[in-house]
């Protein structure tokens, strides 16, 4: 049997001034020195905050919808444990209920199943004796309702308080006083109701104390401590996270592993997002998580820089990051950390505001980037209970779960989901983004209501951090384990889906050009988080209007765009404003960029969430490093696709009129990298073959060794009166095609200067159509 003085401070309707007189009450009652436990029925986040502010300790909400009828009572009493007495603020109108559930979740029911006696706070403003058949139909309606006594609010002056007492005595039900329309009790609202108080301490600490003033004045609270006294014993338990855990943690498997459980050495830290962005909460979340084996820190993603030391995994919940998205977009250390964290596998959990920060833009300003979707408020109000089921293994709950949840926002967030949704909604519609390492989406759940989470979630955290304790070469060959071709094969697959479903996001402002990001360098991969994509798209050779049209969309829809040299700047003059420009030089001798850098960015870049468009001159797969950049993301888990473009080993002897086969000249040709000379221990290239044949040779990145291969090739046996067409710079306003033959090649004298980029091309073909006198056409 549990002894608990409680009372419900209860309305006919919402803007009877509920929370004003329910937090006024909570404040004198703590001014006499009694001990106060704030709760407030149903989901909201933030009356609670004020009620905490008033009682100096946390607010706590009970919601039979989230987390059950049958933990009313036993959650009531564990938030009131050594509490002299309880306070229960209402939710809307005494017996507002769930929409289409009668009076489920209303103040009523929740009322009922604490036992707890009724004060109905009355707006009195335009009123005077109908009071009186308000007060008695609310006393009346429900039998099994204990209606205590009577608050008037909002009364114009002592005349009119006279008027309602004296109406309303012949109901027999006692008035606890009246208080007047005051203009400086008036709490701030916004478009989810009241200011969150941890939002405006400042003012809170002022308006609290006139607040309790006037209560403790004009209500009396003997009178309401008496009602409280009167509340029965309750024969229940107190709800305890610590039973809870253990009752989950016998029916969870054990980890993976056989990891100790609770694990020797550290705990698991979860960090949790806080400050004025971040308030929304319940109390007994953290509380589970800490009976789970998990340390809770608090961090505030709009000042901290980086998050808290040791975090093994990352709870971000509700609040209102529209109101500070500009201090968050400013925080890139934070963002990119985030990121960084989240790609090398680290658990993260996220309701609503959490959903918005790791989106990639929230009202056009950058957030996270983990989830590929933009958010933007709107005038439209998203309010209500759900019922969903979870689509997959998440950090913090199994696939098949099926739970209780409560949304509550003005923003949208675009797409709803992704491949992989994370709950099937009660009418069909499915939402949010999921997978084993993330959760992130509009619904607020209650930990209470869902036994398993908590453990699940601690457990996460401490698989993550024994996997962090990993030295950095285990989890590097951890991630090669796999066959690179065989993933590569199904990341290319994966990519040709992404780009069929069309990638279109929405314009950010000013175009940016910038050097490579700081991010990820070759992180293990994080199977199932939420990554973008990745395209090499064959560029040219040469302008812009030598690119495919697949080539060309994949450009518009791409968030980053990573160039080389080969890439007529006239390509990318074009982009859409807010593309990030990334320039990766490729310069014979002064690389910019390695290819190791370059693969590394293309992987930090999508798994920020971005279209990533990688341009190659000519064509990805052919004498370039492409197939480096689709093994790296292979190995990423990056979903990646080749757009193939004009191979400037075909094209620019095209451009410059020259063929590579010709009926009775030449039927074959080969392409060849000249980028080693002839004789040199790395090359591969079988030099005989080819200089015995009269196939056309097309040479690509030969031009500082063209003397040796010509020698080469004459000593080998090719006549010294071979044709040679070089082509430079094909395809643009400068291209400049020089004619000459082997010999002349040979001859260091006679040889044409070739600077790069430049074909060549070597055989019978380059004059089948231009006689060898003729001036070559040229383009410009
Ligand atoms: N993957 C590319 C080849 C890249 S290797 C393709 O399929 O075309 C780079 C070489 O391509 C250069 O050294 C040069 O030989 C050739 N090249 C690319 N663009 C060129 C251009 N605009 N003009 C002449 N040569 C070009």
């Amino acid at each position: 049997m549990v002894s608990l003085p409680r009372v419900v401070i209860a309305a006919t309707r919402s803007g009877d001034g509920k929370t004003t007189v329910a937090a006024g009450i909570m404040a004198a009652l703590r001014a006499r020195g009694l001990r106060v436990s704030p709760h407030k029925v149903g989901p909201d986040y933030i009356d609670p905050s004020y009620h905490a502010a008033a009682c100096g300790v946390p607010g706590r909400n009970l919601d039979p919808w989230l987390a059950g009828e049958e933990r009313m009572a036993p959650l009531l009493v564990h938030g009131a444990r050594g509490a002299d007495i309880a306070v229960i603020e209402g939710v809307m109108g005494l017996f507002d209920g769930a929409a289409g559930r009668g009076e489920f979740a209303s103040t009523a029911h929740v009322a009922r199943l604490a036992r707890a006696p009724v004060v109905l706070v009355v707006g009195a403003a335009g009123t005077s004796r109908s009071i009186a058949a308000t007060v008695h139909g609310f006393a009346s309606w429900d039998p099994r309702v204990a209606l205590a006594g009577v608050v008037f609010n909002q009364v114009s002056s002592d005349r009119h308080e006279a008027v309602l007492r004296e109406a309303l005595a012949p109901a027999g039900i006692p008035v606890l006083g009246a208080l007047r329309r005051e203009a400086t009790l008036h709490t701030p609202s916004r478009h989810l109701g009241l200011i969150p108080a941890g939002e405006r301490a400042a003012s809170v600490r002022t308006w609290l104390p006139a607040l309790r003033e006037l209560v403790a004045r004009d209500l009396d609270l003997d009178l309401l401590v008496r009602i409280a006294r009167s509340a029965p014993d309750l024969a229940v338990g107190a709800w305890s996270a610590a039973d809870v855990v253990a009752a989950a943690d016998a029916g969870l498997p054990r980890p993976p592993g056989g990891l100790p459980w609770p694990r020797a050495g550290r705990r698991p830290r979860i960090a949790v997002a806080a400050g004025p962005a971040f308030t929304f909460g319940y109390a007994e979340h953290d509380e589970l998580l800490a009976a789970a084996g998990a340390d809770v820190v608090t961090f505030d993603p709009l000042a901290a820089e980086s998050l808290p030391p040791g975090t093994d995994a990352l709870v971000v919940g509700g609040g209102f990051p529209e109101v500070h998205v500009d201090q968050l977009a400013a925080n890139a250390a934070l963002r990119a950390e985030v990121r960084r964290r989240a790609a090398a596998g680290m658990p993260i959990v996220a309701e609503c505001a959490g959903l918005l920060w790791l989106g990639a833009t929230l009202n056009a300003r950058s957030q996270c980037g983990l989830v590929p979707a933009d958010a933007r408020m709107t005038g439209r109000l998203t309010l209500g209970y759900r019922e969903a089921t979870a689509l997959r293994d998440t950090p913090l709950l199994a696939a098949g779960t099926r739970v209780r949840a409560h949304e509550f926002h003005h923003t949208v967030s675009e797409p709803a989901h992704g491949d992989e949704p994370a709950w099937q909604l009660a009418d069909g519609t499915r939402h949010g983004w999921a997978g084993p390492s993330m959760l992130a989406s509009y619904l607020h759940l209650h930990w209470a209501g869902l036994p398993h989470a908590a453990a699940r979630l601690a457990r996460a955290a401490h698989a993550a951090s024994a996997a962090e304790g990993q030295s950095p070469q285990a989890v590097a060959c951890a991630a090669r384990r796999s066959s690179p071709q065989a993933r590569a094969a199904s990341t290319l697959a994966r990519g040709q889906q992404s780009e069929a479903a069309g990638n279109g996001r929405p314009a950010q402002s000013g175009a940016t050009r910038r050097g490579p990001a700081d991010a990820t360098r070759r992180e293990p991969p994080a199977p199932g988080l939420v990554v973008g994509h990745v395209t090499l798209v064959g560029a040219g050779p040469g302008s812009a209007d030598l690119i495919t049209l697949r080539g060309w969309q994949a450009l518009r829809s791409a968030d980053v765009v990573i160039s080389d040299r080969l890439v007529d700047p006239e390509l990318t003059a074009g982009l859409r404003p807010g593309v990030v420009l990334i320039d990766a030089g490729k310069k014979p001798g002064e690389h910019r960029l390695s290819q190791e850098d370059i693969s590394a960015e293309l992987v930090a870049q999508a798994r920020a969430g971005h279209h990533v468009v990688r341009l190659k001159g000519g064509d990805p797969f052919v004498l370039g490093r492409g197939g480096e950049e689709v093994l790296a993301c292979a190995e990423a888990g990056i979903p990646c696709s080749v757009v193939p473009g004009l191979s400037s080993a075909t094209a620019a002897p095209a451009l410059a009129g020259i063929p590579l086969t010709h009926r009775g000249v030449a039927q074959s040709f080969a392409v060849v990298s000249g980028h080693l000379p002839p004789g040199h221990p790395d090359s591969p290239v079988d030099w005989k073959i080819l200089a015995r044949s009269a196939d056309t040779l097309v040479l690509l990145m030969a031009a500082a060794n063209l003397t040796s291969i010509a020698r080469h090739l004459i000593g080998l046996g090719r006549p010294p009166g071979t044709d040679v067409a070089c082509i430079e710079r094909a395809a643009t306003a400068r291209q400049r095609v020089s004619r000459c033959t082997l010999g002349d090649l040979a001859g260091s004298r006679s040889a044409p200067a070739i600077s790069n980029p430049a074909v060549i091309v070597i055989g019978p073909t380059v004059s089948a159509l231009l006689p060898r006198d003729e001036p070559p056409r040229s383009r410009g």
